[in-house]
């Protein structure tokens, strides 16, 4: 699966929104990607979870098991576990930091995938990565369907993307849209 094939998919799904909005990582953007409205097609998530997961083995072939953070990364976690023959797990707030919780368990020496549906500033990603080692599970790679930060942050791990995309995203203080009067969106609040 190409980086055309999985935008083409997001463009049919009407999932690549414009706009101004108010990311989760607290940044402004002029673009968003709702990736529920991809994933909603499960045959669709089926794909994409199989084509990360791929992406994931070429990087390390031997994980015992997939984790992401709610509720955005649940059903990428779900189909790249699936793809693996693993577990799927994934972490939720508590107090506002990510934590298992549900009986959710990582034994100690246990591998895996931390994994999102769109990795923005990676800090998500670096949280949940905190969670596996906290547990004295180890991080083997860190994947996501979408890559907007153009794929420079770093995760001290090695990275998988289905398509990397360079959307620029701006504290509120600088964003040139708030600039204009504008007021940024949370998406999916409608
Ligand atoms: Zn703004």
């Amino acid at each position: 699966m190409t980086q055309e094939d999985v935008l083409q998919l997001f463009k049919e799904s009407g999932a690549l929104l414009q706009g101004h909005f108010l990311l989760s990582s607290g940044l402004h953007s002029d673009r968003y990607l709702q990736c529920a409205l991809v994933l909603q097609r499960p045959e669709v998530a089926e794909k994409l979870g199989a084509a990360l997961a791929a992406r994931l083995r070429a990087i390390d072939d031997d994980p015992d098991f997939v984790i992401a953070p709610a509720l955005g990364g649940i059903l990428v976690a779900h189909e790249v576990a699936r793809a693996a023959r693993v577990r799927g797990l994934f972490a939720e707030r508590r107090d506002g930091a990510l934590a298992l919780r549900r009986g959710f368990c990582i034994q100690p020496g246990e591998r895996g995938y931390v994994v999102e549906d769109v990795i923005t500033t990676g800090g998500s990603t670096k949280e949940t990565m905190d969670v596996v080692t906290r547990a004295g599970g180890i991080v083997l790679a860190a994947g996501s369907l979408i890559d907007r930060t153009g794929g420079v942050s770093d995760l001290g791990v090695p990275r998988a993307a289905l398509a990397v995309l360079d959307i620029p995203a701006y504290p509120a203080e600088d964003c040139p849209l708030c600039r204009t009067g504008s007021r940024a969106v949370k998406p999916g609040s409608r």
